[in-house]
């Protein structure tokens, strides 16, 4: 769906009315202001989506800004892979720019709140400073550093700068009112001392600024004309409001900060700190393991550009945070991969028969439509022969009519191929199936023009021939969390509902033609799913993961149980 086509959301409703009020549409501007301390995830999509959205919509330039205050926890590379996540969704970002860029002029800003009195240092303890505060209903009281002389403050502030102090010794504090009712005006911290070194600025600095003061002059500079961020930061305007008003010259754009919902997805984490966790346990390979929420696990699962936008659109923009169920996702791929996935034959359980009326050592290549969805990706050639494999579930010596499967003395059609009876059975010792024979009818094959081709049989199979199958590795996925909602719970830590079965590695077995397949190519395994190429693939070894069933299992096993 394109911008211009789908419906307005209330922060398109704000930016209209801006451009009703007059604001000239020349003038917009928006940024993606993501934090470096980790791997984009799904929630990162619809805010994605949301700026760069808006971006497409009124032709307006999109930042990306990494919002890097905070030395301790980001690293280039996850710069690196944030970028590369951006592009991969198919977005286009005006400039990128980083928030430590401007560290000096958040510096030289700060000198001027000191020579205006609007701000102190403070040499109190955290603990004491955090008691001065109040509480929601008691205003907080002033510590002894508030009238402090600004000279003083100067003073002190330019020998924070220059690395004369130990790490929490001192804070720059904006001076507004303790005693107002949001908590967060109450004399908010703007600097504090890290003696720690920077991934872009390496130890020019060792004062860092935090984020309310960092984030609305950013925009600022940036001329960003709105500043769209979650929910949790809707206390902050009035704080953000303050500081601009601290700097703002009217001739320029003054940057508006809205607020919309977080978006959750059910059975996951998305919070870059929880997902750290996992990664750094070792409870999953890294960022980008294919149960991931993150945009490069789902990437590597095998989800689509469009599929993640297509949720995203789906799901909107909204006031109040609510849990979306994973199976919404799951369905925007599966749509998706429909259009697009190549089909292709593969067995994930075999078990062997014999077409006994098939001359052994005869090959035939039946021609099979690659997408009956879509007639221009044209067909491919699948060998046939006496012996191939079904799936161990497609057969039963007894079933009932409802049974579309192979049982004895039924029939069924093999997939671009013949129709075959069941026979008989072998068992081994334990009673459990290890061969079924079979007959074929020479004269039924799929296209082959004659009565028998066109005689309809209640079911269809997938097969693979024995001798030419090739063997690959199938990771299968199931939820990461048994929960759905992981994070709600009180008492107990997200990590304690992990399942510890979402991972099942078997082995596969495939028609030849998938022989060259590469990392990142899917298909869809007919009557299975859609599964994708894992970059764990060698010239030895090839790995699949499945991305999605082509039904929706979940839903129905929680109905069963
Ligand atoms: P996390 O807790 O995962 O680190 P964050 O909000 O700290 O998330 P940022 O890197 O600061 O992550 O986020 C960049 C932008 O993405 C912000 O504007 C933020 O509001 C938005 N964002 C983050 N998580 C979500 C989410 N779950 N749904 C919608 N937007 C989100
Ligand atoms: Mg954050």
């Amino acid at each position: 769906m394109s911008e211009a086509d789908k419906p307005l959301n209330f922060i398109d409703h704000i930016i209209e009315e801006d451009l009703a009020n007059g604001f000239e549409k020349r003038h917009l501007r928006f940024r993606f202001p993501p934090e470096p301390n980790g791997y984009l995830h799904i929630g990162h999509a619809s805010s994605i989506c949301l700026n760069f959205g808006l971006g497409l919509r009124y032709d307006a330039p999109v930042n990306l800004r990494f919002d890097d205050t905070n030395p301790v926890k980001e690293e280039q590379e996850f710069v690196d892979a944030i970028k590369k996540d951006v592009e991969w969704l198919g977005y286009h970002w005006d400039t990128v720019r980083y928030a430590s860029d401007y560290f000096q002029q958040l510096y030289d800003w700060a000198l001027l709140l000191i020579e205006r009195g609007k701000a102190y240092v403070d040499s109190q303890s955290s603990d004491i400073m955090a008691s001065q505060k109040g509480t929601p209903t008691e205003p907080g009281i002033a510590g002894p550093y508030r009238s402090r002389s600004i000279s003083e403050n100067l003073k002190l502030f330019e020998a924070m700068k220059r690395g004369e102090f130990a790490e929490g010794s001192h804070v720059l504090r904006a001076k507004i009112d303790m005693a107002a009712p949001n908590m967060l005006m109450r004399d908010p911290i703007m600097y504090r001392i890290l003696h720690k070194a920077h991934h872009r600025t390496g130890t020019d600095w060792c004062i860092y600024p935090m984020y309310d003061w960092t984030h609305g002059e950013s925009d600022y500079i940036e001329q960003v004309s709105h500043s769209l961020c979650t929910l949790e930061f809707a206390m902050h305007r009035e704080l953000y409001d303050w500081f601009l008003d601290q700097v703002y010259d009217s001739q320029k754009i003054r940057p508006k900060q809205r607020e919309f919902a977080r978006r959750n997805l059910s059975h996951t984490v998305v919070s870059k700190r929880k997902l750290l966790k996992l990664v750094e346990e070792g409870k999953v390979t890294g960022w980008d393991d294919p149960r991931m929420p993150t945009i490069s696990g789902l990437r590597r699962r095998g989800y689509t550009p469009e599929s993640i936008k297509n949720f995203a659109a789906t799901i909107g923009i909204a006031k109040r945070e609510n849990l979306i169920d994973v199976s919404l996702l799951e369905f925007h791929v599966r749509e998706d991969l429909n259009k697009i996935a190549p089909r292709v034959m593969g067995v994930l359980d075999p078990i062997k028969i014999i077409i006994v009326n098939y001359p052994e050592g005869e090959v035939e290549w039946l021609e099979a439509e690659n997408n009956p969805e879509n007639e221009a990706a044209g067909s491919r050639e699948v060998p046939f022969s006496r012996e191939i494999y079904i799936e161990r579930d497609d057969f039963k010596e007894e079933a009932d009519k409802k049974f579309f499967r192979l049982k004895l003395e039924g029939e069924v059609r093999l997939k671009n191929g013949y129709i075959i009876r069941a026979v008989s059975c072998k068992k081994n010792d334990s009673g459990d199936i290890v061969e079924i024979q079979c007959t074929y009818d020479p004269k039924s094959k799929s296209g082959s023009g004659t009565d028998e081709s066109l005689r309809k049989v209640k079911g269809t199979l997938h097969w693979v021939s024995v001798n030419h199958a090739i063997e690959a590795e199938v990771r299968l996925y199931d939820r990461l969390f048994n929960d759905e909602n992981p994070d709600a719970h009180k008492a107990k830590d997200f990590m304690e509902f992990i399942n510890p079965d979402s991972l099942q590695v078997i082995s596969g077995y495939l028609e030849p033609s998938l022989k060259n397949a590469k990392p990142g190519d899917f298909f869809q395994f007919q009557r299975l799913g859609y599964f994708c190429v894992d970059p764990d693939t060698t010239s030895k070894k090839l790995v699949f993961n499945r991305t999605v069933g082509l039904r929706d299992s979940w839903a129905k096993l929680q109905e069963k149980t």
